[in-house]
């Protein structure tokens, strides 16, 4: 898969606006090592490694249908690769997750 297939896969997961209730999570194409710990945090199991140029041990896409938007993909990613974003579209505040982190795991 090239670079700008990686990116239309992505841009296939944008934000959807209007009808959507719960926030979502997108991957840094470019920042994600393929590490596959959020694949092992996500609770619905919604998120997956595809192949890419971009990294030899793939890269991370989120099935959106499934991703309730609980932050933990976010939460685990130690090379924050997770952005979240609310259900109007708008950036989640990185600082959410810090509190979220610290009140289920008792540390930041
Ligand atoms: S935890 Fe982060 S770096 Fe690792 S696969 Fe997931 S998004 Fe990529
Ligand atoms: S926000 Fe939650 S449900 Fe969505 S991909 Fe991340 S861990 Fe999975």
């Amino acid at each position: 898969m090239s670079i700008d297939e990686t990116r239309v896969e992505s841009s296939e997961h944008s934000t959807p606006k209007g009808a959507r209730k719960r926030g979502l999570a997108q991957i840094r194409s470019e920042w994600c090592t393929g590490c596959r710990i959020c694949v092992q945090s996500c609770p619905t199991h919604c998120i997956s490694i595809i192949e890419s140029e971009l990294n030899f041990n793939g890269i991370a896409v989120v099935d959106l249908q499934h991703c309730t938007g609980c932050n933990i993909c976010a939460i685990d990613c130690p090379w924050t690769s997770v952005e979240m974003f609310n259900p109007d579209g708008s950036k989640r505040d990185q600082v959410q997750y810090e509190k979220q982190l610290k009140r289920l795991r008792g540390y930041q």
